[in-house]
């Protein structure tokens, strides 16, 4: 076992059974993590408060040296926002992130949105993590037409949009 201690911002719960549920949490030291925590459901078990998405934690990771599986051993929280505008920021930017590539702008940013010290609004977080993990918006053209009227990011195909070109998408796919 190898133990990590850190901070992270809870972006997202990704998975959930009986047993146990997994987060992907945006550490400052190790880049992005998905780690279980055993049991968080169960009453007794008072680390799931701690884990709400949009919290930003002192945490504990334990890593198995077998297969590098992180588990949450600890998650003590500083602060947590309740903005749902900044919790859907911080889901953006967990589509949009690889795991283990740790960038401290990137969590500096997700900080700010989990103090509430961020101010601007949800569109211009959207831009901010598109331009710090490099895609800068200010410089994009729609992918269809070449528009610089970008409208929308489409997370799955890493690309642009602009209005007409995305209501066009959407009427062909359904
Ligand atoms: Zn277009």
């Amino acid at each position: 076992m190898i133990e990590h201690d850190t901070w992270g911002v809870i972006l997202d719960r990704t998975r959930e059974d009986e047993l146990d549920t997994e987060y992907s949490i945006f550490t400052w030291d190790l880049g992005k993590v998905r780690a279980k925590a055993i049991s968080v459901r169960k009453p007794a078990a008072r680390l799931a408060g701690h884990l709400e998405p949009g919290t930003l934690s002192r945490l504990r990771l334990v890593q198995r040296v077998t297969d590098g599986n992180f588990r949450i051993a600890e998650s003590l929280m500083e602060e947590k926002t309740k903005d749902p505008r900044a919790i859907r920021a911080m889901i953006f930017a967990d589509q949009m992130t690889a795991l283990l590539q740790a960038d401290i702008s990137l969590f500096g940013f997700l900080k700010d949105l989990a103090t509430g010290s961020f101010t601007g609004s949800e569109a211009l977080s959207y831009r901010k993590i598109l331009s710090i993990i490099g895609l800068d918006p200010s410089e994009a053209v729609c992918a269809n037409c070449g528009s610089k009227e970008i409208a929308y990011f489409l997370p799955q195909d890493i690309m642009f949009l602009c209005h007409k070109c995305l209501s066009e998408k959407k009427q062909s796919i359904g």
